[in-house]
């Protein structure tokens, strides 16, 4: 299959993945759902199996607030029994904001007069990544508009290699994720050769009309094209993607039913489902009227019961939440599900070396904090701030990783890996107020340990302490 541009209707194979009659369906024959009903349903989903389609309709309709604090509750439940307290983090690194496309949200769209353009030189995202490691950051997202400099594809591809081979003191980039546009099978190969992280891309609305309303001109107009490209990246053999939904588009009922169907496709396909889903609401962007007046706003509340009811429904995939959202409304989200953030973003190329150039920004922040005020923070909350990039690096990614984690064995890695790193960040780049925050969190996450975690724990901290870097199991 080809990148179009007509609207053109859903293929046959686009149609198994997305069904919109279905979703239609069961929202519509999903009424208010007695409490006792939901109270019974949110018992059964704390055995860490997830839920059908309908199933969290039902809890979607939830407005009663004793059964949403059971639903808060159970969702905390299941994070804490699977991710324990840790909260992975990572910086976008936006290498380019050419963009041929015409997405009506989005400052990068390619009518967008008011927007600064560039792409940077290899020699500038080596800079940029000096700057994000010599913070102390271990993960970069490397993010894309879809217009490549001369050399096409290649660029990415290149700057890609730049990250990994940028190194500074004792620092560097162990994982490069990479969110641009959907490729070909050959281009998704090359990126798996590339050897990156994540593959992630966001559908952004998985409702046909308004996805084309809201695409008006450019490649990403293709709906088809776009909804396969998950597929196309796991048989070139990327086995993390991250999945996710622009909110504010269209109804976040819809959304979220049209999300979990994506997911239960590629589990059904490939045996494993995503490894993160991300969870953007649309914010202002300049030049685009639609982001700040979304056509269908997500009040806090309702994000708050969709972050709940995907820690639910799917506990084992990673929800990401980016420095969009507040400082407050990140600090509320760890207790309900989220596992990854952000954090010390910039949304424009080149945005780390020159702190001035916003007006080539992607769309505007709801945290400005600095790394270590946010890992501070992070540390206060009693949350360990993880920098881990283990089980990518020994292969325990896609299949392998969930094997390992729906019986709970990679708490026995994630956890002593995430002290290892974070041990490293407090040794190598903290400030001494957060160090004296982040020891005491240390302190704390070994005491909750089982014997034999704990002392596997001790001795990695050990060798950090002792002056070794990069320990992991
Ligand atoms: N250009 C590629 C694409 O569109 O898939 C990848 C990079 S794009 C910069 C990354 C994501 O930014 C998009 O998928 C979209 O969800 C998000 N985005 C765009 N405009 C936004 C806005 N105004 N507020 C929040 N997120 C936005
Ligand atoms: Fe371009 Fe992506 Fe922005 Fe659309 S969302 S205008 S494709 S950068």
């Amino acid at each position: 299959m080809r990148p179009g541009i007509i609207q053109g209707e859903q293929t046959m194979e686009t149609q198994a993945i997305i069904n919109e009659t279905a979703i239609t369906a069961i929202l519509e024959s999903t009424g208010t759902v007695p409490s006792p009903a939901i109270l019974d349903l949110l018992d059964r989903a704390r055995d860490l199996k997830g839920l059908s389609l309908e199933e969290t309709a039902m809890l979607m309709q939830v407005t009663d607030p004793e059964v949403l604090e059971k639903l808060y509750e159970t969702a905390r439940y299941i994070k804490e029994t699977i991710y324990g307290r840790r909260l992975v983090l990572f910086a976008p690194l936006y290498v380019s904001n050419l963009c041929a496309n015409e997405c009506l949200y989005c400052a990068f769209r390619a009518r967008n007069k008011a927007v600064h353009r560039r792409s940077l030189t290899q020699e500038e995202i080596r800079n940029e990544t000096r700057i994000l490691v010599e913070q102390g950051h271990k993960r970069v997202l490397l993010v894309s508009g879809e217009a490549y400099p001369r050399e096409g594809f290649d660029y990415i591809l290149k700057a890609v290699d730049t990250v990994y081979a940028t190194k500074s003191g004792p620092g560097e980039i162990r994982r490069v994720n990479v969110n641009v546009a959907p490729l070909t099978d050959e281009e998704f190969r090359r990126l798996k050769a590339a050897e990156i992280g994540t593959y992630q891309i966001f559908q952004e609305t998985y409702h046909w009309d308004t996805y084309h309303r809201v695409h008006v001109a450019g490649k990403k107009r293709d709906y088809n094209w776009r909804i396969t490209a998950l597929d196309r990246a796991m048989n070139a053999g990327i086995d993390d993607v991250g999945i996710g939904v622009l909110y504010g588009l269209h109804d976040w009922k819809f959304e979220t039913l049209a999300l979990f169907q994506h997911i239960k496709h590629l589990e059904t396909t490939f045996g494993v489902g995503p490894h993160t889903i991300s969870v953007p609401r649309l914010e202002p962007a300049t030049g685009s009227d639609m982001a700040s007046a979304p056509p269908h706003e997500v009040s806090d509340d309702d994000f708050r019961k969709i972050i709940a009811i995907m820690r639910v429904a799917v506990p084992y995939t990673g929800i990401i939440l980016s420095t969009r959202e507040t400082v407050a409304m990140r600090r509320e989200s760890f207790a309900l599900g989220v596992s990854q953030i952000s954090a010390g973003s910039r949304t424009n190329p080149g945005g780390y070396a020159e702190d001035r150039d916003v007006e080539a920004s992607q769309f505007s922040l709801g945290d400005h904090r600095p790394l270590d005020e946010v890992i501070r923070d992070v540390a206060s909350m009693g949350y360990v701030p993880s920098f881990c990039t283990g089980c990518y690096r020994l292969g325990r990614t896609g299949q392998d990783f969930m094997d390992m984690a729906k019986p709970g064995d990679i708490k026995c890695h994630c956890d002593p890996n995430a002290l290892s790193t974070f041990e490293e960040y407090l040794l190598d780049y903290g400030s001494m107020e957060t160090r004296e925050i982040g020891e005491k969190a240390i302190a704390a996450a070994l005491g909750e340990m089982t014997p034999a975690v704990r002392k596997r724990s001790e001795t990695m901290l050990a060798k950090v302490t002792a002056g070794k870097r990069d320990v992991f199991c």
